[in-house]
């Protein structure tokens, strides 16, 4: 379908409504445009930031079509939707995004193909396609290796490290359920950055700062943003390559991995908004969110994105919302953001913390607390 620039008053319709979905919507209301989400959670965060609700799967065609009546432009806050279902949206809709670029990220594998031929650094990896691949990966990769579903994953999840050759039965038996899969080189990491960008569709192109990403237990814990990181400029140059043979629109973050030689490789493209770019809402001039709605919109970009202040944001997991929330109400310069879903679980992102006046000790303060 062909685009127009959305006129104040239009509708976008955002598939996902958890919270990239909710903070998407603030952007967009705050703009003057109206929200439609669809979610199979009647309770999910965006709900109830959104002025039409659509209750149902996220590949419900009927569901999907009902989206697209109420939508002038339609985007999505996750990339696990199926590709054939978008394709078929983009025939009949407003799609900004197109599909393509969703279809290719969505496997880690043809991710990985893509990177590489851009000629951007990518971890070394190879294709897993069955148990007798193990070898192969033996040989080229060493130990430790880790095997990641080609499909699917997240937060560390369809992910197995394999340190010996006595964890192979595990890696067969790894394989035998989550074909396809990649194996990647295990990477001995000094440090992870993400660096976060928006692409319009006239192809202008606005990075975000660097930013500095601790995880634990494969989620991200911690980012920190001081818009000084000596390799801003290689991990841009990186991020340059990688546009040339994949089509962005919209907000997006590639995953670095440094590693004890200071070597900068990709790990993964998220091409949506992304937990490590949280941070902007607070300390930048326009958020990861308002720069992702200008985009789908047909807006033009800013031509750069200032950071306000160096800042810090930590994520809010169930465990981490039982130890805080009742400290909350002591530290006015915790930028709180609950996303109000209503089931807590371990592990499950429940909030985030941004905060920005660093140089006062607020950081150790919160970790304190925090132990
Ligand atoms: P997800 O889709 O779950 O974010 P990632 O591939 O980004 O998957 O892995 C999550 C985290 O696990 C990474 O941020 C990193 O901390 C660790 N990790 C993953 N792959 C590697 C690797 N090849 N070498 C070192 N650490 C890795
Ligand atoms: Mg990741």
């Amino acid at each position: 379908m062909s685009f127009t620039k959305l006129k104040v008053g239009s509708t976008i319709g955002i598939i996902g409504g958890g919270q990239l979905g909710k903070m998407m919507a603030h952007s967009a209301q705050r703009m003057g445009f109206k929200v439609a989400v669809l979610d199979p959670d009647d309770t999910c965060p965006a709900r109830f930031s959104a002025h039409h609700f659509i209750h149902a799967p996220y590949n419900d065609m009927e569901a999907l079509i009902q989206l697209g009546g109420l939508s002038d432009a339609i985007t999505y806050e996750f990339e696990n939707i199926s590709g054939d279902t978008l394709a078929a949206l983009s025939e009949k809709f407003n799609v900004p995004q197109g599909f393509r670029t969703v279809v290719t990220l969505q496997n880690r594998l043809t991710e990985k193909n893509a990177i590489e031929s851009s000629g951007a650094q990518v971890v070394p990896y190879m294709h897993v396609s069955n148990p007798d691949s193990l070898n192969r990966v033996v040989e080229h990769l060493g130990y430790p290796f880790i095997l990641k579903t080609a499909f699917g994953g997240y937060d560390g999840k369809g992910q197995l490290v394999v340190n010996n050759a006595e964890q192979l039965t595990e890696a067969v038996d790894f394989i035998k359920s989550e074909v396809p899969c990649v194996a990647e080189q295990m990477i001995m990491l000094a440090s992870e950055i993400s660096i976060t960008a928006t692409a319009a569709l006239d192809g202008s192109l606005v990075f975000f700062p660097v930013q500095e990403n601790i995880h634990r237990h494969q989620i991200l814990y911690k980012t920190t943003v001081t818009g000084t990181h000596q390799l801003q400029s290689s991990a841009i140059e990186e991020v340059k390559k990688i546009m040339k043979n994949i089509h962005f629109v919209g907000t997006f973050t590639v995953e670095f991995f440094i590693d004890q030689n200071n070597k900068l490789y990709v790990n993964e493209i998220a091409p949506r908004p992304h937990n490590s770019g949280h941070y902007s809402i607070e300390a930048c001039d326009y958020s990861q969110f308002d720069t992702h709605i200008l985009s789908v919109a047909g807006w033009t970009l800013p031509e750069r994105i200032t950071l306000h202040q160096p800042a810090v944001m930590y994520n809010l997991l169930g465990q981490d919302l039982e130890i805080m929330e009742d400290t909350f109400h002591e530290h006015p310069d915790w930028h709180v953001h609950v996303y109000g879903k209503e089931i807590r679980k371990n592990d499950r992102k429940m909030g985030h913390v941004t905060i920005l006046n660093l140089f006062n000790d607020y950081e150790t303060i919160y970790e304190e607390r925090m132990r």
